[in-house]
């Protein structure tokens, strides 16, 4: 079941691209694999899921030993800056930078540990109250500030929209992102790359590659329906 919903969403970014002009290898597609057990995730790595996204730090450093070395793990959850030791060097992104301090520890363990560590900035485009993430207008700046770290690559830009049955009413969110994604791109600020736009999710990630991400985070899709029943408490 894994394997068809992962066929199924490949053709649907696929199609999503031959609508705008874009090639399907510019779109990554990562399996957000949070609440679901390592055999769920075994069955997407067999089926050719390199990509994984968790949440929850406890979570993530938990599953990394039980899989295969060639995963890329993608931290896409809001992160405490006490616990951004457990997971330096261990992660191939981290999605949700959304403060200077947090910038700074990062940095801090990155060079602790001689190893460098690529961040997308978290923009809650659309100003929900209950989101993380920068403002629109403070992105440029923070990146800026970022760029001056040691050990430290800003990479791009990641929203998370809000919740809807709908997905056309996110179109503008993904616009607004890939809008000042080149607006910051055009500052040319050393150390600074914009080449990285993820965004979507499994009710919208369509209309997010037709407005040109090229991470997408689709769980439900893939592994169907989250239960949180049993969950951990995170470290
Ligand atoms: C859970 C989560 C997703 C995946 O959500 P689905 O609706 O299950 O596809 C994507 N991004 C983030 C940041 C998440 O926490």
């Amino acid at each position: 079941m894994i394997s068809e919903n992962l066929k199924n969403i490949q053709k649907k970014i696929q199609s999503a691209c031959t609508r705008v002009g874009r090639s399907p290898e510019e779109v990554t597609l990562i399996a957000v694999s949070k609440t679901k057990p390592v055999s769920a995730l075994h069955e997407a790595y067999s089926a050719g899921v390199r990509d994984f996204g968790e949440n929850k730090v406890q979570e993530l450093i938990d599953k990394i030993p039980q899989l295969p070395d060639d995963i890329r793990w993608h931290m896409i959850g809001h992160l405490q800056r006490n616990k951004v030791k457990y997971i330096i060097g261990k992660v191939a992104l981290i999605h949700s930078v959304d403060s200077l301090r947090l910038a700074e520890e990062i940095s801090r363990e990155s060079v602790r540990n001689g190893v460098d560590t690529d961040i997308l900035i978290e923009v809650n485009v659309a100003e929900e109250e209950s989101k993380f993430g920068v403002t629109y207008q403070e992105t440029a700046e923070l990146v800026v500030k970022i760029a001056a770290l040691p050990g430290i690559h800003v990479k791009g830009l990641m929203t998370i929209a809000p919740y809807t049955e709908f997905a056309e009413k996110n179109r503008l969110y993904f616009s607004k992102l890939h809008e000042l994604s080149v607006d910051i791109e055009g500052k040319n600020i050393d150390n600074v790359s914009m080449s990285i736009l993820s965004m979507g999710m499994t009710g919208d990630y369509s209309v997010a590659v037709e407005e040109g991400a090229t991470y997408v985070r689709v769980g439900t899709g893939i592994f169907g329906e989250r239960d949180y029943t049993n969950q951990q408490t995170d470290i």
